[in-house]
């Protein structure tokens, strides 16, 4: 056997190893990534590893046997139905990320709406909606309506108002939505589903542990939770701003009625009666413990704290961003995530990402429009806001004096692959790239370079690094060869 030793191996060596695999990933210890990690500190870390460590084995599958998860499950609720303003009658549970808890709201509604005699259920998204909103609607056969957004970016409620009809079976508002940080118009949105009698679903993944606290610190926001009347559910994602560990988010119903179509039963099963609140069999007891524990050691007060840093952080990037000239932020974001665009044809917003990422930040770019996204925790200091500040306006000059990066390497995979036309024929090439990462023999995914078969043999031709990655020159030249055979018919 090739993968797997002959003889066990001894623990610290393995250690090692594992250390050694992740010195090349993000360096989020050092506050450069701008997305995905929320890390605070060594001592934090090793806080939560041990809170997880005592409940590694436990199992959540079955509330009836650990009954010491299903506490930990109901405290953490609890609190977040305090931080979200909604009575001790609302339903929940932890799930183990924000997709996981969207998509069950994806799957409550429609059930709900099946119920009612809705054979063709709709929903409808703000443009800016989560993609976790995209997935739940495609795996449950739910079709969206994509509303459009008003000048500010946030969703426009004459549009929602239009697309609302008989087959409409919830509809969504962010707090706030994740590219842009824009808080969507949540009591408009009330009002529209009281006046149609549909379900509204407020998706809090990113904000619901944070916009609490921002609002302490005298943060004026619209309201944004259960406070509106007509949101029946909301979503909230502690292994974010909760600082918890990864694997803990919650999906929270106003009532109890509703709930209930989110849960599993099945009474006739060999193995027993069975009965499930989420999508996972085994549920990591290890989580639960991580994020009771992140609650009880940060209270409100190390909460407001964090939160406190994390405005500083935000306010000093949004002005040092203003200040840069060809640069501007979307609309006016007033939670701790934001965006920004160039106002220069001349300055390609994707070769300053590329020049960023090449200065070992780690962010992501956004598209339709296009931009760069920053999610700003406690940990990004003055020092390292300066840093990033500084690097930014450097590789706006870059981009200025180098247009010709725009058709290279990922900036051209970015690039052209959000803007070239014919979008399926671009989701079928991402597809076959992305799927064959994960053939057993592939290379890594890299969209330095990206061909249109990753993994297998070498493609020679594909390996100058600075030509426009070849799966991008495939669409184009397919493109071009379906455009000039259609001139052809039609002469
Ligand atoms: C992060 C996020 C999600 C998805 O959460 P995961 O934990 O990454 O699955 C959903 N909605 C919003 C608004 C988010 O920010």
């Amino acid at each position: 056997m090739k993968y797997i030793p002959d003889k066990g191996r001894p623990f610290d060596e393995i250690l090692s190893d594992l250390e050694t695999f992740g010195l090349d990933d993000p360096s989020y210890k050092e506050a450069r990534t701008w997305s995905l990690v929320y890390y605070l500190n060594a001592e934090y870390t090793e806080f939560l590893q041990n809170a997880y460590g005592k409940y590694f084995s436990a199992n959540g599958l079955n509330p009836t046997a650990f009954l010491s998860l299903k506490r930990l499950e109901k405290d953490i609720l609890r609190y977040t139905a305090e931080l979200l303003h909604v009575d001790e009658n609302a339903a929940g549970v932890v799930t183990s990320c924000g997709t996981e808890s969207c998509m069950l709201a994806v799957k409550t509604y429609r059930d709900i709406g099946r119920k009612k005699g809705i054979k063709k259920p709709e929903m409808i998204l703000p443009d800016t909606a989560h993609v976790a909103w995209d997935k739940g609607a495609e795996y449950f056969n739910v079709k969206i309506r994509r509303a459009s957004l008003a000048e500010d970016m946030a969703v426009d409620i004459n549009a929602v108002e239009k697309m609302i009809n008989k087959n409409t079976v919830m509809i969504l508002g962010s707090s706030p939505e994740y590219p842009h940080g824009i808080i969507d118009p949540i009591e408009e949105l009330g009002e529209l589903a009281q006046k149609y009698n549909v379900p509204l679903h407020v998706d809090a993944c990113v904000g619901g542990y944070i916009l609490p606290y921002l609002e302490k610190l005298g943060v004026s926001l619209p309201k944004w939770d259960f406070r509106v009347p007509g949101v029946t559910s909301m979503t909230a994602d502690i292994h974010k701003y909760g600082y918890a560990a990864k694997g803990a988010s919650c999906i929270l119903y106003r009532d109890l009625q509703t709930f209930k179509h989110q849960v599993f039963v099945q009474q006739d099963w060999p193995g027993g009666i069975f009965a499930s609140p989420a999508f996972l069999g085994t549920r990591p007891g290890g989580a639960y413990a991580a994020a009771w524990a992140a609650i009880q050691a940060n209270g409100i007060e190390g909460y407001t704290e964090l939160a406190k840093k994390t405005l500083r952080a935000t306010n000093r990037l949004k002005k040092g961003i203003e200040k840069i000239e060809g640069l501007k932020l979307y609309g006016d974001p007033k939670a701790s995530l934001l965006a920004y665009h160039s106002t220069e044809p001349a300055i390609n917003i994707f070769v300053v990402g590329k020049v960023m990422l090449d200065k070992g930040w780690h962010l992501d770019c956004l598209q339709r429009p296009d931009g760069i996204h920053a999610m700003v925790t406690a940990s990004h200091t003055d020092e390292i806001v300066d840093k990033y500040l500084e690097d930014l306006a450097e590789a706006v000059k870059t981009a200025k004096a180098h247009p010709e990066l725009a058709d290279k390497g990922a900036a051209a995979t970015y690039g052209m692959a959000s803007h070239l036309p014919m979008r399926k024929m671009v989701k079928k090439e991402i597809l076959n790239m992305f799927a064959n990462s994960y053939r057993l023999n592939a290379k890594e995914l890299d969209l330095e370079n990206a061909s249109e078969e990753m993994g297998g043999e070498e493609d020679g031709d594909d390996a100058d690094s600075n030509s426009m990655p070849s799966f991008v020159t495939k669409i184009i030249n397919w493109y071009v060869k379906r455009k000039s055979s259609k001139a052809n018919k039609s002469k």
